[in-house]
């Protein structure tokens, strides 16, 4: 499963933003508007495909 995450504060409240416009979103908590880190959570607790390692790293 992926979710979007807000890059200032990290809210996974984000909408499409300017009627879909590519890649561009905006966060409902800071009013952040722009290109949005895609997360994977449901594989960050598991195994990193790209490292081959546990990717719990942030925070
Ligand atoms: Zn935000």
């Amino acid at each position: 499963m992926m979710r979007r995450a807000c890059p200032r504060c990290n809210s996974t409240k984000v909408v499409m933003y300017a009627g879909g416009m590519t890649g561009t979103y905006r966060c409902m908590d800071c009013d952040y508007i722009g290109p949005m880190t895609i997360e994977t959570e449901f594989n960050r607790r598991t195994l990193n495909p790209h490292t081959g390692k546990k990717g719990c790293q942030d925070n």
